[in-house]
């Protein structure tokens, strides 16, 4: 199976799970997760017709990068956790981050955006099943309160939604009360109104259990081994 093939069948699936849940397939947007994936191979992805990817780590995109300059409608955003001292970098290469967990890190994305003169899209990462060892701020919690209210301070971020990443397990059926936690919060936040937040991406599913969160309402789900392979580790990186 080539990528283009791995991208035909998702979106097959995608569908699927869409019309079961009675949504529209063309409100949710496959995003390609390309972490340890080659500059060739997320350009056949490209071909295949993905323009929204995922990488979780600023230095081993930025190694990358100049590779891909000339894709210039691709969307390219930071999903894997974010150390602030790395925030400039990030701003620099990425149009969104969906790991914002605390007002801190915000801030220093902020900071670097302004200096930059950008302005980027930033997704709160939420931490839905409160795991010790995974990033992103607890359901409804404190942290999650001062980031919504520190919004408006952050001119240069766009706070656009949600992101997550379940515990994984086998069964997929698992993840979707996560997922529904998920969605209930997302929309609890859009009927407060906060002040420079506009929910509109739910960021949630992966290669197993993408058509689960599609059900639950994602607007982003986020496939990487599904369209590329089993990942082998980075040397040097893990
Ligand atoms: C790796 C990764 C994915 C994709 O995982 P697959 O199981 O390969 O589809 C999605 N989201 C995040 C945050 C990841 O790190």
């Amino acid at each position: 199976m080539s990528i283009a093939d791995n991208v035909a069948l998702i979106r097959e699936r995608m569908h699927k799970a869409a019309q079961r849940a009675g949504r529209k397939p063309d409100e949710i947007t496959l995003m390609a997760v390309t972490k340890t994936v080659s500059p060739d191979s997320i350009r056949e992805a490209y071909d295949a017709g993905i323009r929204v990817f995922g990488e979780n780590r600023v230095q081993e995109f930025a190694g990358k990068a100049s590779e891909l300059r000339d894709l210039p409608d691709a969307e390219w955003h930071m999903i894997g956790h974010l150390q602030s001292n790395k925030a400039k970098m990030a701003v620099d290469l990425f149009g969104c981050v969906e790991s914002v967990d605390s007002v801190k890190l915000a801030q220093k994305l902020n900071d670097a955006a302004q200096q930059l003169g950008k302005k980027i899209a930033a997704l709160i990462e939420v931490n839905v099943a409160g795991e010790e060892a995974k990033s992103g701020v607890a359901l409804d919690s404190p942290e999650l309160e001062a980031l919504l209210n520190a919004a408006p301070n952050l001119p240069a971020l766009r706070f656009s939604g949600l992101m997550a990443i379940p515990p994984f397990s086998d069964n997929p059926e698992t993840s979707r009360p996560h997922f529904r936690q998920l969605r209930k919060l997302f929309d609890k936040i859009a009927g407060l109104s906060y002040a420079n937040v506009d929910m509109r991406i739910l960021s949630m599913g992966m290669s197993h259990d993408f058509e689960i969160a599609i059900e639950e309402g994602a607007t982003c789900i986020r496939v990487g081994t599904a369209i590329f392979g089993e990942r082998k580790p980075l040397r040097g990186t893990v």
